[in-house]
């Protein structure tokens, strides 16, 4: 079977590995500041907090920004649970914006529209949570703006995006949004095994989210409530979690950043072979915004006919292509529905699920294994 995503592993990612196990820490030690400056310094952003998954690290942005009970954050119906399942871990309420039909990332338009009725109502969001669906940046320009204008944060969910481009700058710098969150899953672009990382530009956020990382405890003298009892002394002073990432995954993570641009460039000319070969009057291939440059962690094809959607998912499976869904709209789990969501709520959303299909991608993808996949699609959608 050809999966649809795959990590990229060398013999310098085993060496840094296997150099972290022989040495003095596997945990908490010099590799999870490195991989963290390695972050800093390729977006540009002032402060990344490692955290043992994206998942932790959406959690972490939500507490930092005071994200609590009667509250409400809303996110795209088109994304892994995650990223709706984090305001819930804080206690507030999830909604949802539809997508914008050509570019699957939610809609500025739907946004603009939700805000105003939301005012009306005293329902509007505390933060809203874009999601760079494919590694395709949201037009976060527009969405900056509607931020400002009705007085909520952003956190950029970025999880299939480090390595990608907005308006010429990386993604992860924080220029519009209060923190950005990136997943280093296998099937994302670099891979610690698990494991994710918020970006912010702001000192206090990047200090609430290292306090909550390690069970809301400081050995900062200037934050405890009384004079140190001795050398050993520490404060709990939140009630913070274990987030953290271990030395060993930071290694791995240090090294994978080394080959980023290439494994980005990778990623793009392998979307540019499938979008040459794949032009065919029954599907469409993925839209790029003119302002984005993809990091490409998903190659999203739609069928024009919903009715041969699952037909042609079965006969690709049977091909032994790993074909997948990227997603099934969050609002449509069972767990949401019994929250209050319908079928229908977000139509743009829906649709999209009723045709998208996921190709194969990965750097170690070969041309021989990519034809494979297109000769298998253009047969099923025959
Ligand atoms: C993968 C993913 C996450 C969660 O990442 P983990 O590192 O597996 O916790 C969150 N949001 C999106 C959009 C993702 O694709």
């Amino acid at each position: 079977m050809i999966p649809y995503g795959k990590q990229d592993i060398n013999q310098e990612d085993i060496d840094a590995v296997i150099e972290v196990l022989k040495s003095d820490f596997i945990t908490q030690g010099p590799r999870v500041p490195e991989f963290e400056q390695s972050l800093t310094d390729y977006t540009g952003a002032k402060y990344a907090i490692a955290a043992n998954s994206a998942t932790s690290a959406l959690h972490l942005a939500c507490l930092a920004l005071d994200v609590g009970k009667g509250d409400i954050v809303w996110t795209s119906p088109v994304t892994f649970v995650a990223s709706a399942n984090c305001a819930l871990y804080s206690g507030a309420d999830v909604d949802f914006v539809d997508i914008d039909p050509k570019t699957y990332n939610m809609s500025p338009e739907k946004l603009e529209e939700k805000l105003v009725k939301a005012k009306l109502t005293g329902t509007l969001p505390k933060v809203v949570i874009p999601v760079h669906l494919c590694g395709q940046s949201c037009e976060m320009d527009r969405i900056k703006k509607l931020a400002e204008q009705y007085g909520f944060k952003i956190i950029e969910d970025a999880s299939h995006a480090v390595g990608g481009k907005y308006k010429g700058t990386p993604i992860g710098n924080c220029k519009y949004s209060d923190i950005t969150i990136f997943s280093f899953h296998p099937v994302k672009i670099i891979t610690t095994a698990e494991g994710g990382m918020a970006m912010t530009n702001d000192a206090g956020l990047a200090e609430k989210m290292m306090l909550y990382r390690s069970h809301g405890i400081t050995r900062d003298p200037d934050r405890m409530t009384e004079e140190s009892h001795g050398p050993w002394y520490y404060q709990q002073i939140e009630l913070g979690y274990n987030y953290r990432l271990t030395d060993l995954q930071a290694a791995l993570g240090t090294s994978q950043m080394k080959r980023i641009d290439q494994f980005i460039k990778i990623r793009n000319d392998l979307a540019d072979r499938y979008d040459d070969l794949l032009s065919n009057q029954r599907l469409s291939i993925p839209k790029q915004h003119r302002d984005c440059y993809s990091a490409r962690h998903l190659y999203v094809i739609t069928l024009h006919d919903q009715n041969m959607h699952k037909t042609v998912f079965e006969k690709m499976r049977s091909s032994g292509i790993g074909v997948n869904l990227h997603y099934i709209p969050v609002h449509l789990q069972p767990y949401y529905k019994k929250r209050g969501f319908n079928d229908g709520d977000f139509p743009i959303s829906e649709d999209y699920y009723s045709r998208a299909i996921s190709l194969p991608l990965y750097t170690k993808l070969t041309h021989a294994e990519q034809d494979q996949v297109i000769n298998a699609l253009l047969q099923a959608v025959v």
